[in-house]
């Protein structure tokens, strides 16, 4: 059998929530030997994710890790003002360090809620024996940022990166997963908030690992199997009157 793969998802309540983590966890059962760490950045755990949840079908766990208010995102604040998910992700390594050990089999991922991921993305995640990298679409002012690998070693020899290509890991959050004996190894490994915006990446793969025993997956960094969607915010002007009149139409 394969390793077990925890997919890291951190969450938040918004319009679009329930399409979201409704999308993912559709792709998730095609997958297997999958184990979901859903955490919610919440003061509690809500009705509507314990809900998808158990309704899922997923081997799933659910926490909750609420971002500390001061390093919230305002509603008009710009996305890069603050990192996201770092409280959630860290939680969630957490859970893993407490919960797992070195008789599990297991890759980390972090799968943010609203990328797309292709099913095979999951056959390049159960390859990875430490730190494993592979292109990610949409992001970084490209169509694909990704590692340039030796296609027979699958040995990183560069990156295609044009968005802050001095970044010391040029990849997107969803463009590496971690062996889980890497994570038990590395103890203290984890996020951080007061770094450069675009720095989380690089934050913790420097912790675990150097670029030169990066492992380029997805048929030596040829393939795209996730890409960094984004959802637009539906318009919901008429909903903001009824809600005022106690006759809203959710859910
Ligand atoms: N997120 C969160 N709390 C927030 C904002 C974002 O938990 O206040 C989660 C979000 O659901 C996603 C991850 O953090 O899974 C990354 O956020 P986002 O997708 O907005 O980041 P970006 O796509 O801009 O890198
Ligand atoms: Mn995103």
């Amino acid at each position: 059998d394969g390793p077990t793969i925890y997919a890291i998802t951190p969450t938040f309540t918004r319009p679009v929530q329930k399409a979201e983590l409704t999308r993912l966890s559709q792709t998730f059962l095609l997958v297997p030997n999958f184990h979901w760490i859903v955490v919610e950045d919440s003061i509690k755990k809500t009705p509507l994710v314990t809900n998808l949840l158990a309704s899922s079908g997923l081997t799933y766990t659910h926490i909750n890790a609420p971002t500390p208010p001061h390093y919230k995102l305002g509603k008009n604040d710009p996305n890069w003002e603050k990192p996201r998910g770092v409280e959630q992700r860290n939680a969630a390594l957490r859970w893993i360090r407490n919960n797992l050990n070195e008789s599990h089999n297991g890759v980390i991922y972090f799968a943010d809620d609203d990328n797309t991921y292709s099913r095979f993305l999951f056959k390049e995640i159960a390859k990875v024996k430490r730190v494993g990298v592979w292109p990610v679409g949409l992001v970084g002012g490209l169509m694909v940022e990704r590692p340039i690998c030796d296609k027979a070693t699958g040995k990183v020899t560069g990156f295609n990166a044009v968005w802050k290509p001095d970044r010391p890991f040029p990849i997107d959050m969803a463009g590496f997963g971690i062996n889980l004996k890497v994570i038990l190894e590395k103890k203290d490994a984890l996020f951080a908030y007061e770094i450069q915006s675009g720095f989380q990446e690089s934050e913790i793969l420097k912790q675990v690992t150097h670029r030169d025993e990066l492992e380029g997956l997805a048929d030596g960094c040829s393939k795209v199997y996730v890409w960094h969607t984004r959802t637009q915010p539906p318009v919901l002007n008429t909903e903001t009157l009824l809600i005022k009149k106690g006759k809203s139409s959710n859910q």
